[in-house]
């Protein structure tokens, strides 16, 4: 799966290569994706296309000589708001954190102080709050939470109101895609996916499925197809503008991780605290 994208990836190296990697003070990038339906004019890989094509644009732009890499990604992640669509797959909120706290145990035990979460699905985000949480507490390391739907895009590239309730499917991953992977989209199918978000914020709620007081939602809640927002804006010029802008946000993320004082991190933690 990951053969083709040009990445520095951590199984790709020794032992002796990666405890000089974390000797070094190195970054180490966990991406995070799903497995799950985006409507029927996006592959079920779509958020795992976009975390790896996403990397594969920041690599280049990280201060030269930067030690990085990158963890096998975990593909599938935690994705019950899809499953009433074929072809999703998920795992469940207690396997997809213990999935990431397992991982960042290993790294942190490779002597790695500095890892960055780097997700693509917004459903995974709740399990990086907690997995980040958790291995803060029993290891001393930074932790980041770089959720790459949290960047914010360039200013005039969307509509507002696209941003806002092209939730899933819409115009910014089809962008992406028709960049990343064009032979995966089915154009046919591309449409305005109107959204019950877009519906209720026209008619003045405060509710609504994001925002100051979200619902919890099933994708069909949203839009009887599974996808919401205006894939019609989509091309892959924009695309590309995305993946490009996307990808220097996420490379100034990784420079700060390595640049970090880790002193500045409290160093009363784990078993060392309640013992004392
Ligand atoms: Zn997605």
């Amino acid at each position: 799966m990951t053969a083709s994208i040009t990445l520095p990836w951590w199984q790709d190296l020794t032992p002796r290569q990666i405890g000089a990697l974390a000797a070094a003070g190195g970054v180490a990038v966990l991406p995070l994706a799903a497995i799950e339906q985006h409507g029927e004019h996006l592959p079920l890989s779509t958020d795992l296309d976009i975390a790896l094509g996403l990397l594969e644009a920041t690599l280049p732009k990280l201060r030269a000589g930067l030690p990085v890499c990158v963890l096998p990604p975990v593909a599938v992640g935690l994705s019950l708001e899809h499953c009433a669509f074929a072809g999703t797959l998920s795992l469940s909120p207690e396997t997809a954190l213990a999935t990431v706290v397992e991982l960042g145990d290993s790294v942190a035990r490779a002597g790695f102080r500095r890892l960055v979460l780097f997700n693509s699905h917004g459903g995974n985000k709740a399990v990086l709050d907690l997995a980040a949480l958790k291995l803060r507490v029993a290891h001393h390391m930074l932790v980041v939470r770089a959720n790459h739907f949290r960047f914010a895009p360039p200013p005039d590239a969307l509509p507002a109101d696209e941003l806002r309730h092209g939730l899933h499917g819409g115009a910014l991953e089809t962008a992406m895609m028709l960049h990343l992977a064009p032979h995966k989209v089915r154009r046919a199918a591309i449409d305005d996916f109107a959204s019950i978000g877009r519906d209720m914020a026209a008619r003045g709620c405060v509710l609504g499925p994001e925002g100051e007081a979200g619902f919890a939602w099933m994708a069909q809640d949203l839009n009887p197809g599974g996808a919401t927002g205006d894939a019609r804006l989509a091309d892959a010029a924009l695309g590309a503008r995305l993946v490009e802008h996307f990808g220097a946000a996420l490379a100034r993320v990784i420079e700060d991780a390595h640049d970090f004082a880790l002193d500045s991190l409290g160093k009363r933690t784990g078993r060392a605290a309640r013992q004392a």
